[in-house]
């Protein structure tokens, strides 16, 4: 070890590979080679860093994989220059925030097994991250703060307790490769329909029961959905009286159906009252009639053949919620939506 160090030191190295050494600590002289850039320090026993490392102001990839870390070093949060950080296979259990702040260049980030439950909120000053890989954790949550981190392509989230996921998410429209497999989540979140550019999706070992509407209208090379609770498709006829609706809905859908003809009186005048806006805006519409409404609908599904092109393990069909106006819509012949029975 020492020699690979003592002649990193006379050639000026810009990598040092200290990979398998059996070392326990990090040896402090590591820190007089400034113009160090790459640093492999995988594959040992080391459970702490020296402050010392803070020198290496020109690391831009840290091996610090299968070790014996119990939390991410504080002086990582002094690597400026750092983009990619591996730290998988330690024993961490938390993030902290002020290391976080200091990474702002990263653009990988692995933290592959370990035993982190949450991300904090500051995960948002990363805005260069690429690749989140937190695979095989505790993660019982993932903040809304991660809807900033707009450059993300990929994320991995496989094996953890997730049991949903926030909507920001889908702010991340880079994304082409989204692995959730292995959580407890129930649902998607709505508006998935905005990640255009995802190609791999896995949500495998989940208990979703359905896909979020429009989920079909997603160009995925590859789906992986199996050992989910999806609706089966068992039809039993039943045709539901007319329902009433509250007055308020009755309001809303008819300044949403208005709101749409811009030469309206309502389409006009709306704009001057904000808190109506934001109130109308939560609005959706009739999968069949197209018609808007506001809070009251139908929750329907849809089996869908998923696209030839999309790679599969198992059947070609998956149920997709779908939003109902009204039974009178419900009623009527000629569709394929159904409503769904709980079992
Ligand atoms: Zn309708």
């Amino acid at each position: 070890m020492t020699e690979s160090v003592v002649r990193a030191l006379y050639g000026n190295a810009t990598s040092l590979n200290l990979g398998s050494k059996k070392l326990n600590v990090v040896p402090k002289c590591v820190s007089r080679l400034p113009n160090l850039s790459v640093l492999l320090l995988n594959n040992n026993s080391i459970s702490a860093l020296p402050a010392e490392l803070r020198c290496l102001k020109h690391l831009v990839e840290l091996n610090l994989g299968n070790n014996a870390l119990k939390e991410v070093p504080a002086v990582l949060g002094h690597l400026e220059s750092l983009k990619k950080l591996y730290l998988f296979s330690n024993q961490i259990t938390a993030v902290p925030p002020d290391v976080i702040d200091g990474l702002q260049k990263l653009v990988v980030l692995n933290l592959n097994h370990n035993k982190i439950r949450r991300l904090p909120p500051e995960i948002k000053s990363l805005t260069r991250l690429r690749h989140l890989s937190v695979l095989d954790n505790k993660l019982e949550e993932v903040p809304a703060e991660l809807g900033h981190l707009t450059c993300l392509t990929e994320i991995n989230f496989t094996s953890n307790n997730l049991p949903s996921l926030p909507m920001q998410l889908y702010q991340c429209k880079k994304l082409t490769k989204l692995h959730l497999a292995r959580n407890k989540l129930t649902s998607l979140p709505e508006g998935i329909r905005a990640l255009t550019k995802l190609q791999v999706l896995d949500v495998a070992g989940n208990k979703l029961s359905m896909f979020p509407v429009e989920f079909d209208s997603l160009r995925l090379k590859e789906l992986y959905y199996e050992g989910n609770r999806f609706v089966r498709c068992e039809p039993m006829s039943s045709v539901q009286d007319v329902e009433v609706l509250m007055l308020k809905e009755l309001v809303a859908r008819f300044v949403l159906k208005e709101d749409r003809n811009r030469s309206s009186l309502v389409h006009r005048t709306l704009p001057h009252y904000p808190t109506l806006s934001e109130l109308l805006s939560n609005g959706s519409c009739c999968a069949l009639c197209l018609n808007p409404f506001l809070t009251t609908w139908l929750e329907c599904v849809h089996f869908v053949s998923v696209r030839k092109e999309t790679k599969m393990r198992s059947s070609k069909t998956i149920p997709v919620r779908a939003l109902l106006c009204s039974y009178k819509c419900f009623n009527t012949d000629g569709h394929s939506y159904y409503g769904v029975a709980t079992r």
